[in-house]
C-alpha cells in the first residue's frame, strides 16, 4: 500500500513538473509555472523522505537548509548578466550529483552482499560518465564565462581522435564494470577518464557558442539524473530527469537555429577562432552623435524600433529605455522592440530585462516578426547590440556568424547604435553597421546615453 501511495504521489509531483514546464513557455505564466515546479519538487522531496531507505532525517533536513539559504543568497546576489555562469554551476552540481549518487548506490550494493545485475550497473556507468562529463564541462563553460579561462576555442592537431580515444577508454571501463561490478574503482576510473572528456569537449569551444554548450550540458545533467533514477528505482528522478534532458535538447536546437549552425559545427566547429580589429571596416567612416541630436531624430519620427543587446543589461539601461518608450509613445510614435533569440547572454534575456521594467508583451517583437518591418522604420535605436545587428552574417559566407540570422536593422532610414567605442561584441569580430551611410553613433554608456536622450527630448 505504501509503495501504491508513494508512486501516486511521484506521479502528482511528475505531471506539476510538466504543467510547470508549460506555464514556462511564456513570461506572463513563467511565475507560476516556477511555483508549480517547486511545489512538484517539494512532494517529490517528501515522498522520498518517507522511503524505508533514507537513514538519516537529520542530516537531510541539513543538506536542505543549506541549499536553501545558498540558492536563496545566490538569486538575491546574481546579477543578471551573470545568469549563464549560475546555469553553468547548477547543470554541473547536478552532473556531479547525479555520479556521486550513483557511485555509492554501487557500494550500498556491495556492502549487503549483493551481487549488481547488469540493468543496475549499466545505468550505474551511464550516470557516472555523463554525469563527470556534465561537471567539468560545466566548470570549463563557468570558467570561460566568467573569464577564468580563454574564451577563444583550444584546438589542437588529431583532437578529435583523442576525443574519441578518451571517450572509447571510458566506455570500455564502464563495459568492464558492467561484467565485474565488485571492482569499484573501476567506477572511479571510467568517471576520471570522463572528467577528462568534458575538459575536453568544452574547451575546444568559444566563448561565443558557450549558450548552446550550457544548454546542452542542461540536457545531459537532467540525463545524468535519469540514470541515477534508474540506478535507484525512483520514478520521480527517471521522469523529472527525462523532462530536463528532453527540454536541454528542444533548447539546444532552438538555439543553433537562431545562430544557424549544426550542432556537429557547435561542437567540433571552433567558432570564434577569427579576431580582427576591424580597421579597414571603419577607417573614417564613422560618425558620431549626441543625445540632443537623437532626441531631435526622434522627434521628427512615426515609427521606432529598438533593439536591446548585451550592453543594456550591463548598463542595466532597461528604466532609463522604459522612460523613454513610455515618452515616445506618449508622442503618439509606434514604438516596438526587436528581440534577438541570443542577444544577451542567455535565452530570452532581453524579454526578462524589459518584462522587469513592464514593457507590455505584445511590443516585444521577435526576429522574424519585426525584420519586414525595418523598411518602414524611421529610427531604430540600437542599445548595447552588437554580433546581432551586424550584417556579416548575411553577407560574409567566411564570417564565423555566416548564416546566423540577425536583425536587420540597416534598412530602417536611420540607425542610432548606443555603445562605447568601437570594441567587437562577443564574436569577436568587426560590425560593418557601425560604419554605413545610416548608421550614427551614440559613443557612450547605454544608460547614460537614454537618460540623456529623454532628457533633451522632455526640452523638445
Ligand atoms: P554583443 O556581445 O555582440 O555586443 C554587446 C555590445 O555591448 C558590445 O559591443 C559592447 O560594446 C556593448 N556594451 C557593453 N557594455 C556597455 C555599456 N555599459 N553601455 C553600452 N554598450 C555596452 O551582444 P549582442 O546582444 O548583440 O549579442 C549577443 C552575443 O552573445 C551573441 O554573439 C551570442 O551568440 C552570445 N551569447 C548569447 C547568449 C544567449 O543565450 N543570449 C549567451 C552567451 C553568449 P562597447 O564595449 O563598445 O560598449
Amino acid at each position: 500500500m505504501k509503495e501504491v501511495l508513494i508512486n501516486l504521489a511521484y506521479l502528482i509531483s511528475a505531471s506539476l513538473f510538466i504543467l510547470g514546464l508549460k506555464n514556462l513557455s511564456h513570461p506572463k505564466t513563467a511565475v507560476r509555472g516556477n511555483l508549480i515546479g517547486s511545489v512538484g519538487m517539494l512532494i517529490a522531496v517528501l515522498v522520498t523522505l518517507l522511503d524505508k531507505r533514507i537513514v538519516d532525517i537529520p542530516l537531510i533536513i541539513a543538506g536542505l537548509v543549506l541549499g536553501a539559504f545558498i540558492g536563496t543568497l545566490l538569486a538575491l546576489k546574481v546579477q543578471m548578466t551573470a545568469m549563464p555562469q549560475l546555469v553553468a554551476v547548477f547543470n554541473g552540481l547536478g552532473g556531479g550529483a547525479s555520479a556521486l549518487v550513483a557511485g555509492t548506490a554501487l557500494y550500498e550494493v556491495l556492502s549487503k552482499g549483493a551481487k549488481p545485475d547488469p540493468y543496475f550497473t549499466t545505468a550505474t556507468v551511464a550516470s557516472g560518465i555523463i554525469g563527470a562529463v556534465t561537471f567539468f564541462g560545466s566548470g570549463v563553460a563557468f570558467g570561460k564565462l566568467q573569464g577564468l579561462i580563454r574564451e577563444r576555442p583550444i584546438r589542437y592537431s588529431g583532437e578529435q581522435v583523442v576525443k574519441a580515444l578518451v571517450f572509447g577508454t571510458a566506455l570500455l571501463l564502464g563495459a568492464f564494470l558492467i561484467h565485474n561490478p565488485e571492482n569499484t574503482a573501476l567506477y572511479w576510473a571510467m568517471t576520471g577518464v570522463s572528467s577528462i572528456l568534458g575538459i575536453l569537449l568544452t574547451i575546444a569551444i568559444g566563448g561565443a557558442d558557450m549558450p548552446v554548450v550550457i544548454a546542452l550540458l542542461n540536457s545531459y545533467s537532467g540525463l545524468a539524473a535519469s540514470a541515477t533514477g534508474f540506478v535507484l528505482q525512483n520514478n520521480a528522478l527517471i521522469i523529472s530527469g527525462s523532462l530536463v534532458g528532453a527540454s536541454g535538447i528542444i533548447l539546444t536546437n532552438l538555439m543553433c537555429k537562431a545562430m544557424n549552425r549544426s550542432l556537429l559545427n557547435v561542437l567540433f566547429g571552433g567558432f570564434g577562432e577569427v579576431v580582427s580589429e576591424g580597421k579597414d571596416v571603419y577607417e573614417g567612416k564613422v560618425k558620431s552623435t549626441t543625445p540632443e541630436e537623437v532626441a531631435l531624430l526622434l522627434e521628427g519620427a512615426r515609427r521606432v524600433v529598438i533593439v536591446p543587446g548585451y550592453g543594456m543589461a550591463v548598463a542595466q539601461a532597461q528604466y532609463a529605455v522604459r522612460d523613454l518608450f513610455n515618452l515616445l509613445e506618449s508622442r503618439g510614435v509606434e514604438v516596438e522592440f526587436g528581440i534577438h533569440p541570443v542577444a544577451g547572454r542567455m535565452p530570452g534575456h532581453m524579454n526578462v530585462l524589459l518584462a522587469e521594467v513592464e514593457i507590455p508583451y505584445e511590443k516585444m517583437k521577435e526576429l522574424e516578426d519585426i525584420n519586414p518591418t525595418f523598411d518602414q522604420t524611421d529610427v531604430v535605436i540600437v542599445i548595447g547590440a552588437n554580433d546581432v545587428v551586424n550584417p556579416l552574417a548575411k553577407t560574409d559566407p567566411k564570417s564565423p556568424i555566416a548564416g546566423m540570422p540577425v536583425l536587420e536593422v540597416w534598412r530602417a532610414k536611420t540607425v542610432v547604435v548606443i555603445k562605447r567605442s568601437l570594441s567587437p561584441g562577443f564574436a569577436g569580430i568587426p560590425n560593418p553597421l557601425f560604419a554605413m551611410d545610416n548608421t550614427l553613433m551614440l559613443f557612450a554608456d547605454a544608460k547614460k546615453a537614454v537618460q540623456e536622450i529623454v532628457n533633451a527630448l522632455k526640452e523638445t
